[in-house]
């Protein structure tokens, strides 16, 4: 039998650096065997999702050269691959189980249900639904649907037992049923949750092993009892060791970069990303930390694949992303400088800044320095100002930060507004508002349009920046505390 893997993406925000890493275990787990490598985008949650967010999710592992047999954009013979477009099936689906007993109508509303949420906490009881609708007869439900009420499909859990399956990496796991929630698989509005649409879709492409992030093991239980019911085999599963901060913590983009797009416009070879990923959950049989594709492909197997927390260590990266730029030949290099930003394309959205403002070309590199390369380090009085105290320079950059965080769309109009907001929050200025923020982006008091230079830059950098602001200003971890509730 043939290997088929997926990458199953939600395109909710930016291309995440973790998508990534996924998608290069499961491209190298079939590709090292002769298999295939689906993408399949996983595009249920109607208000999250966006096409902008699914495009650059595609153009990101594009740039990475992970390129896949069948998607969303290809096609191919278990299509479609976009979730969104596959609704009737799960609605069928979950009809047979409703048919088979194996699921049932659910009517409680969301009162009720964070009622039940509330007492099973107080009572130090485990959270989950209580099977009030478990048993109501086929007679209840029609008469309950044809009043107008509406209803999700819940997945029933045996009420004893448990529920085994296997890790490639971990070996076996028994979870027992009490612990199981009896999970919505359908919702009101039509669409299938995750645990639904993964087994659905993954049965019906074919796919025989999965590979995935740690934090979907509590959730495979629910998908080892579908597959029982619809009478399934169960893919091979491998669950990878989500990549951790210095300090543990889940890599997020609070406090790291996590974006695909900035680790291609800071610089990195996409090669030697791939090249640092694969590094994160796995180790050459000689231990040499760099190699190529074709020698990953050569060496992978799931044996080599350690479970670890792997850190992600930007230090390390660079370190990696130089061997691969040092061991470039003079042309490729050059060549490789002008893919990543001195081209037509990167330069587009700078033409109408800079143009006007030129009088020689040698005027350009000290306009767009800090849009190109680094911004200059900064220390606490370069944001010293007429009008603004201390603390106020920290708000701003503290709640702009924030703001950002929180921004679905990296758009100037948007940044502009959040702006505003925050300025009158503040009972500031625009113009006093935005004199912090042109330091930390442009390291200048003068520089190229603000809202322009963010939108360049990109959401990660951005946040960098405004990062590294607050920690040059010094914010201590009590004001921190203080802001984020001042700001709530
Ligand atoms: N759509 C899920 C995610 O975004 C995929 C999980 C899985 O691989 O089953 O992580």
């Amino acid at each position: 039998m043939s290997i088929r893997t997926r990458a199953a993406p939600s395109p909710t925000g930016d291309p995440h650096v973790g998508t990534a890493y996924m998608a290069l275990f499961n491209w190298a787990f079939a590709k090292s065997q002769g298999g295939e490598f689906v993408l399949r985008i996983e595009d249920t949650d109607q208000a999250r999702s966006s096409e902008a967010s699914e495009a650059r999710i595609l153009a990101a592992l594009n740039w990475l050269d992970l390129p896949w047999d069948e998607g969303p954009d290809i096609g191919g013979p278990h299509g479609p691959y976009r979730q969104s477009e596959r609704t009737d099936t799960y609605r069928q689906y979950a009809q047979q189980l409703v048919d088979q007993g194996h699921a049932f109508h659910c009517f409680c509303t969301a009162e009720r249900l964070d009622a039940m949420r509330a007492e099973q906490r107080a009572a130090g009881a485990p959270v989950g639904y209580d099977g009030r609708c478990l048993n109501l007869s086929g007679a209840e439900v029609s008469a309950k649907q044809a009043a107008g009420e509406t209803s999700v499909v819940r997945m029933r859990v045996p009420s004893e037992g448990e529920c085994r399956f296997r890790d490639e990496l971990r070996g076996d796991i028994a979870i027992p049923c009490s612990q199981i929630d009896m999970q919505v698989l359908l919702k009101a509005d039509g669409f299938p949750t995750y645990h639904l649409a993964v087994v659905v879709d993954d049965h019906l492409m074919g796919i025989t092993h999965i590979l995935r992030g740690e934090e979907w093991i509590n959730s495979t239980p629910k998908h080892k009892l579908l597959f029982d019911y619809f009478g399934w085999p169960m893919p091979a599963l491998a669950h990878l060791p989500l990549l951790r901060n210095p300090d543990q913590s889940k890599l997020s983009k609070r406090r790291n970069p996590t974006s695909i797009d900035y680790f291609r416009d800071v610089g990195y070879l996409p090669e030697a990303l791939a090249n640092y990923l694969a590094l994160m959950g796995f180790s050459m049989p000689d231990e040499r930390e760099i190699f190529s594709r074709a020698e990953f492909l050569q060496a992978f197997s799931l044996d080599r694949v350690s479970l670890g927390g792997p850190i992600f260590d930007f230090e390390k990266l660079n370190w990696v992303n130089g061997q691969h730029i040092r061991g470039l030949n003079a042309d490729a290099f050059m060549d490789r400088l002008q893919d990543w930003a001195i081209n037509r394309q990167r330069l587009a959205p700078l033409t109408p800044l800079i143009q006007t403002r030129t009088e020689r070309f040698a005027d350009i590199a000290a306009q767009v320095d800090y849009l190109l390369g680094d911004r200059r380090p900064l220390s606490e009085q370069d944001f010293t100002h007429k009008k603004l105290s201390r603390d106020q320079v920290v708000e701003v950059l503290f709640r702009t930060a924030r703001a950002c965080d929180a921004l679905a769309e990296w758009r100037q109009d948007a940044l502009l507004d959040l702006c505003k907001a925050n300025a009158e929050r503040m009972g500031l200025s625009l113009r006093d508002f935005l004199a912090p923020l042109f330091i930390a982006i442009s390291g200048r008091p003068v520089a190229l349009p603000l809202f322009d230079s963010m939108a360049f830059l990109g959401a990660d950098i951005t946040r960098v920046r405004l990062r590294e602001a607050l920690d040059a200003l010094g914010l201590s971890n009590k004001q921190r505390k203080r802001l984020e509730k001042q700001i709530e």
